[in-house]
């Protein structure tokens, strides 16, 4: 639908879209800006341009239009009171993780706390009515315009005003009502200076009309009237009206402090101590028209860089000031605004990676650590979170809890960005040529290169526009499952006996049959779902090999015969393998709170598989995990057995339970139903979860982690067994350490008794030389030694290929003998680890025909080696065991013939 469309549908019927009881009462006038054409409201008769046009735009900057003057806490403190004192209910923010919705990674909006996805249709669902909430907000498509433009932040605070025109809300009249005394009472803005420009909403197939409100050019907020379905040419009025009032925070501490920037007034006194710290000189008389400029030209041109210079120009600064005042202090705005988003985000459980909402985080970080690098500013990044969550708690007290473990993330991260920078340059310095879109999401996904990095060293100039959204494309989580269409039309959902009696035998009526499927009025047997594996057993004898949930119908799949409509069937669930489900499905709750007090408050469920006899659960988490983190899950998952916890099922509407335990209940992601089934273990597990479940901890007797394994970046694997199944792990673990142990000292005999037989050899080598020059001429064999001693008297050989010897007896026998006769020739081969080595003696006459060296060398070829050494004396080896009686034949032939 065309919002200019609507705009002038709308505008051409002022009276029934536009004129509230304020206009009438206040006499405000309905003009057209003569430069736009656009309509807007006014107190102010000279004024006859719109809030983008006048005059005006900006001029709050140096002079702010409000006698009071609050900074951000402050100025919530003065919103919140002004709607609790109107009949508001103060909400807490929800968490910038949109646990809740699975089309989103972050909250962008306060309306997106009360969506609620159901099927294809988004309802909404108010914890109170009419609400005001300090919504923080996190937005990553604008984040070059950071620090620069003065008014852009990656988080923000979006003020939510909600209501639905009911006997507790209200509608138009009373909204804006509200927001004009919010401006001119609370905040004493005078009634002139607020100008409504008309104009209209649309989004997911509703759309309405809407005033936004403006000071001196500032859009300060916009209250939408959600109000129709459907299409401009055919709408009606929906059945649930919505006010979705949203304005930023920030820029009402803005507007009443008049600050350069929108950041002198919202991060607290870390700017300030930033600006100290690198010693700029911020003098107001610089800063204040150049921020004004940018503030009016930001809208004019494309490219943010024309927007700067040009501001610079009109100033005239020098190039000292843009270097020692301008340059710093928009380093200084990132850094401060991007630590503060990364306290949100990680605060509520989020990761840096490089996958999905973690990329941004990671983005982040890494655009931290090289604006320091760039402008050379040692900043200690704990100091910053700290002075930030000091300041930040006055409004959000909930971020002390995670204050450390935002801290250890930080760090992590940090560290891993420092430690990749060598190689990355290694990589950038190998491109020649200017990478395409394709190229860096190469250069990302497999070397951890991001643009941003090649931005700065100038190998691009600019990040692509579709760099983010291919990125993205390539990481959209994979479509669900094709459901089969099956013919269910008209079938009563099935009254599921899991959850109220439980029986493992039961009988039922037949609903539907087709093909293999069976439909049951009333079913025992766990449909997949959840993670959790269906059961398995018998319908009227009939094996079941499947079973699945389609809405709120259970279809059984059979092999074999499938019974009639209208029958009535036995049933029989397997009952030894629904057990060990279910212990394991408990198992995992078990394990992954275990996991989060252990490792930290980032760690969620990613995902979770319970079979019979194995599980796995994967968690949120940024490294693998060491063998101490696992003893210590392992030690506090089964200290919570120990503890006999009674686990305790509830069935809750969907906003009480979220109201009461938080999103820490949506471990399993989104829940698509109205009421929800919370599975407690005591206070320190709650969690949504439509599975089977022990009626007591101590029932899991046992939980044994088998496998851990960091599965992607930011996501760990966390393989177990429990129950029986954990007991004949251990067990056989046992065994299996034992027979190994048995293994273990049966080796280490053998070798001692080999080292034995070789000192006794070697005490014996005087005795063996002796009987070997003592034995007749031919051959003749004593211990494994053979001596051929030849009657010509050329020349005797001796070897040995037995493994009983070693080097030192080889050298020693060798040496003795060949003393004793200087004819002979000792050739020593024996197995070493996986080689084969050889020592060769020659006697004083021989040497000088048949050269040690020679033979060694010619016998190492054979044996697949080297070797080499004198006439008397050589060695070498091969790695051909099997050519061992092939090298003495050979060396045989070289010294006999
Ligand atoms: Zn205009
Ligand atoms: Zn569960």
């Amino acid at each position: 639908m065309n919002k200019k469309e609507i705009l002038e549908k709308f505008s051409a019927d002022p009276q029934r879209y536009y004129n509230v009881s304020l206009f009438e009462d206040q006499g405000f006038e309905r003009k057209s800006c003569n430069v736009c054409n656009r309509f807007f409201w006014t107190l102010d008769s000279e004024r006859v341009k719109c809030p983008d046009h006048s005059d005006d735009t900006y001029s709050f900057i140096g002079d702010p239009p409000t006698s009071k003057r609050f900074d951000y806490t402050q100025s919530w403190k003065e919103v919140e009171s002004f709607f609790v004192k109107n009949n508001h209910t103060s909400i807490n923010r929800y968490p910038v993780v949109c646990r809740w919705r699975d089309d989103l990674y972050f909250t962008i909006a306060s309306i997106v706390d009360f969506q609620r996805v159901m099927g294809s249709k988004v309802v909404f669902e108010f914890p109170a009515n009419p609400l005001v909430v300090p919504q923080t907000c996190l937005r990553f498509k604008d984040l070059e315009n950071v620090g620069v433009t003065g008014r852009h932040f990656s988080s923000f605070c979006m003020i939510g005003q909600h209501s639905i025109p009911n006997e507790n809300g209200y509608w138009k009249d009373d909204c804006v009502n509200l927001d004009f005394n919010l401006l001119t009472q609370q905040f004493g803005i005078a009634k002139k200076e607020i100008t409504f420009v008309e104009d209209v909403w649309e989004g997911g197939g509703s759309f309405g009309s809407s005033l936004e409100y403006f000071v001196r050019g500032l859009e300060l907020g916009n209250a939408v009237f959600t109000e129709f379905q459907g299409d401009l040419s055919n709408y009606k009025t929906l059945d649930q009206r919505i006010i979705d009032m949203g304005a930023g925070l920030e820029r009402f501490a803005w507007i009443t402090m008049g600050t350069p920037t929108a950041y002198d007034c919202c991060f607290g006194p870390i700017t300030q101590k930033l600006i100290q710290k690198v010693g700029i000189d911020a003098d107001s008389s610089v800063l204040i028209p150049y921020f004004t400029e940018i503030a009016k030209n930001l809208e004019l041109y494309d490219d943010l860089s024309q927007v700067r210079k040009n501001a610079i120009k009109t100033i005239g600064l020098s190039d000292e000031q843009i270097n020692h005042i301008i340059t710093p202090l928009e380093g200084i705005y990132l850094i401060i605004d991007h630590i503060r988003t990364l306290i949100f985000a990680i605060s509520d459980g989020a990761l840096p990676s490089n996958v999905g909402g973690g990329y941004n985080l990671r983005i982040m970080l890494r655009r931290i650590v090289s604006t320091m690098d760039r402008l050379k500013m040692k900043f200690d990044l704990d100091e910053i979170i700290d002075i930030q969550i000091d300041y930040l708690r006055n409004t959000y007290p909930e971020l002390e809890k995670t204050r450390e473990d935002v801290k250890e993330i930080i760090s992590i991260e940090t560290g891993r960005y420092d430690s990749s920078k060598e190689r990355m340059q290694k990589i950038v310095s190998k491109l020649n040529k200017e990478p395409k879109v394709e190229d860096l999401i190469t250069l990302y996904e497999s070397d951890g290169v991001t643009p941003e990095y090649l931005k700065e060293m100038k190998v691009i100039s600019e990040i692509p526009s579709t760099f983010y959204s291919k990125l993205s494309d390539l990481h959209q989580s994979k479509k669900q499952k094709e459901q089969v269409n099956l013919p269910l039309e008209g079938i009563s959902d099935t009254e599921l006996l899991f959850y109220g009696e439980d029986p493992r035998e039961f009988n039922a009526k037949v609903l539907k049959s087709f093909k293999n499927f069976v439909v049951l009025d009333k079913t025992a047997f766990y449909a997949r779902g959840g993670g959790q594996e269906p059961d398995h057993g018998e319908i009227n004898g009939q094996e079941i090999i499947d079973i699945t949930k389609h809405g709120n119908i259970v279809v059984h799949e059979i092999k074999g015969n499938i019974p009639k409509e209208g029958d009535m069937v036995s049933c029989k669930v397997d009952a030894k393998r629904r057990d060990g489900i279910t212990k394991n499905h408990t198992s995992t709750h078990i394990i992954n709170t275990s996991a989060r007090s252990v490792l930290g408050s980032w760690v969620w469920q990613h995902s979770a598989f319970k079979e019979e006899d194995h599980a796995r659960l994967d968690i949120t988490h940024h490294s693998a995990l060491t063998d101490e983190d696992v003893a210590n899950i392992e030690l506090a998952s089964n200290s919570i057995i120990a503890k006999s916890i009674p686990v305790k099922i509830e069935n809750f509407d969907r906003g009480t339970a979220e109201q009461k335990y938080g999103f820490r209940i949506y471990q399993g992601g989104v829940v698509p139903v109205k009421s929800v089934r919370i599975v407690s273990i005591g206070d320190l597990d709650i969690e949504a979860c439509g599975g089977t479940h022990v009626v007591n901890t101590s029932d899991i007797e046992q939980i044994k982690i088998t496998k851990t394994k960091r599965i992607q970046d930011g996501v760990v694997r966390i393989e177990f067994v429990s129950g029986d199944s954990a007991k004949e792990f251990v067990k056989k673990k046992q065994q299996d350490s034992e027979s190994k142990e048995l293994e273990q000292k049966q080796k280490e005999q053998e070798k001692e008794k080999r080292l034995e037989q070789r000192q006794l050899a070697k005490e014996r080598i005087p005795i063996i030389a002796k009987s070997l020059l003592e034995s007749k001429q031919g051959i003749s064999t004593i211990d494994e030694i053979t001596i051929e001693l030849v009657e010509s008297g050329k020349a005797n050989f001796c070897y040995s290929t037995s493994n009983n010897y070693d080097d030192v007896f080889h050298i020693g026998l060798g040496e003795m003998l060949c003393k004793t006769d200087p004819k002979m020739v000792y050739c020593g081969l024996f197995e070493q680890g996986d080689k084969i080595r050889v020592i060769v003696y020659a006697g004083d006459d021989i040497s000088k025909e048949k050269s040690a060296g020679e033979i060694v060398k010619s016998i190492s070829q054979i044996l697949g080696g080297a070797g080499g050494g004198s006439p008397k004396f050589a060695q070498g080896g091969g790695i051909n065991k099997s050519k061992k009686e092939d090298a003495i034949k050979n060396a045989k032939s070289m010294i006999i013939e």
